[in-house]
């Protein structure tokens, strides 16, 4: 007997059978499978195969394998975003009442509110270090943390702490370092060589590269990861199929387009530099940057896609001005994008600070923060110099 058109709408088309391999990986947005006999689905329990995508996903693990292949690490563990990856980290720590935490204090707004929030509820002493000044570093084997949250490059200034040296006084202070390399991607550092144990990405930045999907990830050891992965299963915040299958689409062209990101964001700040209306112009592949020695030697390939700059005597009023004048660059506050990408960042990645801390890591009003996109350099400086110019 034929079935009913309502058992068709459900069976029918629902498996291929091909020898097939397709060179493009499939998106599984299959939440469970099933298995021909119980003994296998038992078996296949425990992320041994694909049974349930909170345990074990397809495309999420295929970006997992490209991201610690970049990072040349042991593992890697995908969430659905950067933030979740970061919360990740905390939580693999077995804190006590009055242990201690670092985090950059010029570093992402958001992280220090998590790490903030996350550090009060567990009874945790944060104390927010310049980690690119040698003398702050001094100040670990004092304060024992039991983490260390560094980043590449900060943001929005910029500044680049020799990793090295961030990982030997961790060491020394018997601390674990997580350093969050979002700003520039494992294309231009692999922060595990220089000695962390955590490497911390983003992808919703560089390594997607189109601002169309958000992720996040964290590599190191197998030992290291398995903890994450586990807690992953019971924590939920895995990435989702279509996001893993776009970020690693994305991870296709990330050595290319970094390559071309540096030298268009090189000859940006060049034409910024020392044009008129402009205080001062921060990009590490300057001679000017305070950190262009170490960038020099903490990255490879380049300095990076990110430039920030002042405005000349621009209040928060004439920063917005600026924004609403450009006509090429896009306002909005994220970064790692084919399309230029401007931003401010006192009233949007350093919002979540209080006004005293913006002032003490240096974000003004009058700073703005590009991630350069693939455009023709000359076509965005002349849109940002004329934007600062009206
Ligand atoms: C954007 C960003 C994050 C957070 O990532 P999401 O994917 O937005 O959750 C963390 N660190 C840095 C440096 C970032 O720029």
């Amino acid at each position: 007997m034929a079935r009913s058109p309502k058992t068709q709408a459900i069976h029918a088309g629902t498996r291929l059978s091909s020898k097939a391999r397709p060179v493009a990986p499939a998106i599984h947005v299959a939440a469970v499978s099933d298995f021909d006999d119980a003994e296998l689905l038992d078996a296949s329990f425990d992320g041994k195969d694909y049974v349930y995508t909170r345990i074990r996903g397809q495309n999420a693990e295929l970006l997992e394998e490209a991201v610690a292949a970049l990072e040349d690490a042991e593992a890697c563990v995908a969430f659905a975003t950067g933030m979740a990856a970061l919360k990740a980290v905390f939580e693999a720590q077995s804190w006590k009442t009055g242990d201690a935490l670092v985090i950059p204090m010029d570093g992402y707004g958001a992280t220090q509110a998590l790490y903030r929030a996350l550090a009060e509820k567990h009874g945790v002493v944060v104390h927010a270090l310049r980690l690119s000044d040698a003398a702050e570093l001094n100040r670990l084997e004092r304060l024992r943390p039991k983490l260390v949250v560094a980043e590449s490059e900060t943001n929005p200034l910029l500044s680049v702490p020799d990793m090295r040296e961030v990982a030997r006084a961790s060491k020394a202070a018997g601390a674990k370092l997580a350093v969050d390399g979002t700003f520039v991607s494992p294309i231009l550092q692999r922060s595990l060589l220089f000695g962390a144990e955590y490497a911390v990405q983003s992808t919703t930045k560089w390594i997607n590269g189109h601002s169309d999907a958000m992720g996040g990830t964290v590599s190191g050891t197998a030992e290291t990861i398995t903890p994450l992965r586990k807690a992953r299963v019971l924590d939920g915040a895995v990435l989702g199929p279509f996001e893993a299958w776009l970020t690693l689409r994305g991870v296709r062209t990330l050595p290319l387009r970094m390559a071309a990101h540096c030298e268009h964001a090189l000859a940006v700040a060049k034409r910024l530099d020392g044009a008129p209306g402009i205080r001062r112009v921060l990009y590490p592949g300057l001679s000017s940057h305070p950190d262009h020695e170490v960038a020099k030697r903490m990255l490879s390939g380049g300095f990076g896609g990110m430039v920030a700059f002042e405005i000349e005597g621009a209040d928060r009023a004439a920063a917005f001005a600026f924004l609403e004048r450009v006509k090429l660059a896009r306002p909005a506050p994220s970064l790692g994008d084919v399309t230029t990408l401007v931003m401010h960042p006192a009233t949007a990645s350093a919002r979540r600070l209080t006004a005293e801390q913006r002032t003490a890591a240096g974000i003004n009003e009058n700073l703005i923060r590009v991630s350069v996109g693939l455009e023709d350099p000359d076509d965005v400086a002349e849109d940002l110099l004329q934007a600062v110019r009206a």
